[in-house]
């Protein structure tokens, strides 16, 4: 089992191998060498370097929308797909002007896209936020379908809720990128929650 996230030695990132935690991934050398490998199959090796070559190139100097551009003109994508929740509607036409004006093309489709209500997915009417009324599904499965008929070479999340990000990411075909999570309490922050994990939020979590 390991445990990183409670490690106070930091060996990986400072070469002081002598104090390796005895459960420490590095000692697992042959699932590591067959990473590395990994990274160099034809699918990864050019999509790897240009991603990790753009923290170097705008290191705390570009936001996350740029690099996000960076890697498509860098990757030579034409179309991009964007799938996007219906409350992030104004950000995402703003997002869909940056990368047309990038030089992109881009594929939209919001979360609501086929207007199934959500008892027809087997959502209990009670659980709806207004029970006994129309109240449209989220269909992340459908914006994955869509995008993938038309071809997208690379898929931009943006406001996804928890979970229907997942049912994306699992039936897009393409690579996808996360530009901004759902987050309705934080401004869509959810590390606001955790820096206050234990202070004014500190009720409100567990
Ligand atoms: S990889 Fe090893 S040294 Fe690095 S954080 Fe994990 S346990 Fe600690």
């Amino acid at each position: 089992m390991y445990t990183c996230a409670q490690c106070g030695v930091l060996a990986c990132a400072s070469e002081d191998w002598e104090k390796l935690p005895a459960n420490c991934p590095i000692r697992k050398g042959e699932l590591l060498n067959t990473a590395l490998e990994t990274y160099q199959l034809p699918e990864n090796r050019d999509f790897y370097i240009t991603a990790s070559e753009l923290e170097t190139l705008g290191y705390c100097q570009w936001p996350r929308i740029k690099e996000i551009i960076q890697l498509c003109l860098r990757m030579q994508y034409q179309k991009i797909g964007l799938a996007f929740c219906k409350g992030l509607k104004q950000e995402a036409k703003i997002v869909d002007n940056l990368l047309r004006k990038a030089g992109l093309n881009v594929v939209s489709v919001i979360c609501k896209a086929g207007g199934v209500d959500k008892c027809e997915s087997g959502i209990p009417d009670e659980r709806k936020l207004k029970p006994g009324q129309f109240e449209p599904m989220c269909n992340p499965i459908f914006q994955a379908m869509l995008l993938n008929q038309e071809h997208t070479e690379f898929n931009i999340l943006l406001g996804l809720c928890v979970g229907h990000d997942t049912m994306f990411m699992k039936y897009s075909d393409a690579l996808c990128t996360t530009l901004a999570v759902k987050d309705r309490v934080t401004g869509h922050n959810p590390l606001a929650a955790i820096y206050c994990a234990e202070g004014y939020f500190r009720n409100r979590i567990l």
